[in-house]
């Protein structure tokens, strides 16, 4: 990859668009995958699927297995269920996140408890779990959030003494590293996202990691209505349900757009991560502006989101640079905000504090270290 171009060669200040926030990730190689399987006799759930699989799983999963679905909202579905989550059972979940995080939990009737973020990084607070925690809590969700890793070690302690399984969503933070491990090899479930504007995107798809194999018979089965399809393909279906499942398979399809982009992985991260690098050299220094999650020694970065906090006038910010053409935007809100979470706004001090004042800059892979400088520079002129 040469360093000032973009990846792919694509235009990268869109004539009409300016530099916007996100932009999909997809490989020539993709394309010609598609039309690949579009002439064979799978395009459902098969053969790509499975290689899909295997593949995701020796990059990122350890000893754990991939089980792909058709959305990151079906593995985070997938791994709450296959958590034991019943109606009633509490959760301790991190209230700045993609509403997709939560929302799944109202479809199972169990009861969040939103946890404050860590003011430093916007992760979940460590400490507010702790104060959160009690005997009906069943489970502590995280989000790696702009994909800066989370406390896992204080996470899992707490999990420890309760006995609870801690569950990833990673959506952000492929790539990412926690003391010298990957992420998707440390807890018991990890989630991935494989939409539009995702590191690896399918269209849309995830991926759960199970760390427990004995789960995966039941993952599988849940993922297709609850029938075991190995079985039925045998020839030996007994032709019964006992549980409830969903469709919530991944097709070939998509299997063939993520398989390419996978093999292009370690390139996307480093050019991503090189861009995050660019605005941490670019801001240094400058006043009114601070970056979120740039300094943490004992874990790298996926660079998913480039997140700041400017100290004032949050909408002027953005009109200024709005009139230089760089688009910029919240993302994500926090979501005890939304009527279907209750609506009550929960008494959170430090998601108080950055909730007018934090901001995504953009960052993907058809930027440019030249596009990161002029973004600085505007931002050094002032708002
Ligand atoms: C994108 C995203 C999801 C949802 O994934 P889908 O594939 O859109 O269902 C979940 N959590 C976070 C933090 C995300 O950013």
């Amino acid at each position: 990859m040469q360093k000032e171009k973009p990846m792919n060669e694509l235009p990268v200040m869109n004539e009409t668009e300016g530099i916007v926030l996100f932009h999909p990730h997809v490989p020539e190689k993709a394309i010609e995958n598609v039309t690949q399987v579009l002439h064979s006799r799978w395009i459902g759930q098969g053969p790509r699927v499975a290689q899909f699989e295997q593949e995701f799983t020796q990059r990122f999963a350890g000893s754990g297995t991939s089980i792909a679905v058709g959305s990151g909202t079906d593995a985070l579905h997938l791994s709450y269920i296959l958590a034991g989550l019943q109606e009633g059972d509490e959760v301790i979940v991190p209230v700045f996140t993609c509403t997709a995080t939560n929302i799944p939990f109202l479809y199972m009737g169990v009861k969040i408890r939103f946890a404050d973020v860590d003011p430093e990084t916007l992760n979940i607070s460590v400490s507010h779990v702790r104060e959160l925690i009690n005997d009906k809590t069943k489970a502590i969700v995280c989000v790696h959030y702009g994909g800066l890793p989370c406390d896992m070690d204080e996470l899992h302690a707490i999990a420890k003494e309760y006995n609870i399984p801690v569950i990833e969503d990673a959506a952000h933070a492929p790539g990412a590293t926690y003391k010298g491990k990957m992420i998707g090899e440390i807890s018991q479930f990890t989630m991935y996202s494989f939409q539009a504007i995702k590191h690896i995107t399918t269209g849309d798809g995830g991926m759960l990691i199970i760390q427990d194999k004995n789960l995966v018979p039941k993952a599988e089965r849940i993922r297709w209505f609850g029938i075991d399809r190995s079985n039925k393909q045998n020839g030996t279906w007994e032709n019964d349900i006992t549980e409830v499942g969903y469709k919530y398979q991944m097709t070939d399809i998509s299997a063939a757009m993520g398989l390419a982009s996978l093999h292009e992985f370690d390139e996307i991260l480093a050019h991503r991560q090189k861009l995050f690098e660019a605005y941490k050299v670019g801001l240094k220094g400058a006043s009114g502006i601070t970056l979120i999650g740039d300094h943490s020694p004992d874990r790298t970065h996926a660079a998913w989101l480039c997140t700041a906090l400017v100290k004032k006038d949050r909408t002027g910010f953005m009109r200024t640079l709005r009139e230089k053409r760089i688009e910029s935007s919240q993302v994500h809100y926090r979501n005890d905000r939304y009527s279907i979470f209750g609506g009550r706004r929960d008494d959170l001090p430090n998601m108080d504090a950055v909730e007018e004042n934090y901001i995504v800059l953009p960052l993907h892979t058809k930027m440019t270290l030249a596009n990161v400088e002029y973004i600085c520079d505007t931002i050094k002129k002032g708002w």
